[in-house]
């Protein structure tokens, strides 16, 4: 569905969250579209350059500043800031009120300017983490059609903030004639994505497990592994998003794989990609809900267009990339962690581990 534009008809896109994984892919494939491109974050991205040709970086959270960064006409606009993580980072609860606060703020200010300077085009991702928990006890059945949202019960405040900011985007559209757009993402992973900072999602954290551990060693697990979920690689996800803000669909709508597995499901996949044999260590950890999968009769229907990249063969690059930041920062890690009584057993059997993978000069 890519779009080559030619200069005459210039194109203008704003994306949120410039700095961010899935943010700076866009703004990737929006350049190769041929779209001029504004970024803004409150970071630049942190593995390559950004191809935008403007990014400010400062904090969408001040409404000032979001006066700066909406002061023309966008063609389309991309809202993906978040105060977001995995399961260590969301479902800890030690994180709630930063999560609350700073995602609904960037919200408010950024739909409010967009309406304030007329740009009507507005996407914001959402995410599955809104279902209801009730409907995820099975993991083999859960429930994660659209119109199950309600009666509402997301089980993380993460959940609760996406689902109000969710009916903020509806009331601007019924109210105020805005044109939004809003996907409920499920689980995007691919190269680039955080691997290593506590913000990282399972298939990346299983991913850098294992290319730490030694052919026959073993990887931590939380929970039991049996909790079942599916993940979309980047590119589907970037597509499913372009679709939906160019169509005539409002939304709410799954961007996901329907591909569901368990997560000992996907540790044996990466160790098939890895090429190691690996065992399990189950250990307490946040899990999130039981059951998780995109139900993609909505998207079908109302874009014809569904993700069709099977698991595997999206962890085979996000797997090759992480496996070289690992190797690549096996002598900083080995400077972080002195064999000092601070270093846990683990971080000691990861040090002797990456040091055997350095490169040999
Ligand atoms: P990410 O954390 O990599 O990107 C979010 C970006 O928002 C970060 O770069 C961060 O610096 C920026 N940001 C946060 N607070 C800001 C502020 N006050 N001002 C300016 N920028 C700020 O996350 P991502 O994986 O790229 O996710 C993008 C969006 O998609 C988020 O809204 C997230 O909730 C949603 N989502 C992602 C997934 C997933 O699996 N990655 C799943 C469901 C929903």
């Amino acid at each position: 569905m890519e779009v080559a534009v030619s200069a005459s008809q210039q194109h203008f896109a704003l994306v949120c969250g410039a700095g961010g994984f899935i943010g700076h892919h866009l703004v990737n494939r929006l350049k190769r579209e041929g779209f001029w491109v504004r970024g803004v974050d409150l970071k630049f991205p942190r593995f390559s350059e950004t191809q935008a040709d403007d990014f400010l970086v400062g904090d969408l959270r001040d409404p000032y500043f979001v006066r700066h960064v909406v002061d023309r006409k966008f063609d389309e606009i991309y809202q993906l800031a978040a105060d977001m993580g995995g399961a260590g980072y969301i479902f800890t609860g030690e994180h709630d009120a930063d999560v609350m606060h700073n995602s609904a703020t960037i919200n408010l200010n950024v739909l409010q300017r967009a309406y304030e300077r007329n740009n009507r085009r507005i996407f914001y991702s959402s995410s599955a983490c809104m279902y209801p928990e009730y409907n995820q006890l099975d993991p083999d059945n859960p429930n994660c059609a659209e119109g199950s949202a309600y009666p509402a019960a997301p089980d993380s405040e993460y959940g609760w903030e996406k689902l109000f900011s969710e009916r903020l985007y509806l009331a601007y559209a019924r109210n105020h004639g805005m044109e939004v757009r809003i996907a409920r993402y499920h689980n995007i992973f691919g190269p680039e994505g955080s691997w290593n900072d506590g913000k990282e999602i399972a298939p990346a954290a299983v991913c850098r497990k294992v290319a730490i551990a030694a052919d026959g060693g073993e990887v931590e697990v939380w929970g039991d592994g049996k909790q079942t979920r599916s993940f979309l690689y980047i590119d589907e996800c970037l597509e499913g998003t372009v679709r939906l803000t160019r169509s005539g669909f409002i939304g709410p709508v799954n961007i996901g794989s329907d591909e569901m597995v368990t997560i000992d499901r996907l540790v044996d996949l990466v160790a098939d990609i890895a090429g190691k044999k690996i065992k399990k260590r189950y250990i307490d950890g946040p899990t999130g809900v039981r059951g998780r999968n995109s139900d993609n009769r909505l998207i079908q229907e109302k874009l014809g267009w569904g993700p069709s990249t099977v698991l595997s063969d999206g962890l085979r690059p996000t797997y090759a990339w992480i496996n070289k930041q690992v190797t690549r920062n096996a002598r900083t890690v080995s400077e972080a962690l002195p064999a000092s009584a601070a270093a846990t057993s683990t971080q000691r059997m990861q040090l002797v581990e990456l040091k055997r993978q350095m490169p040999k000069r």
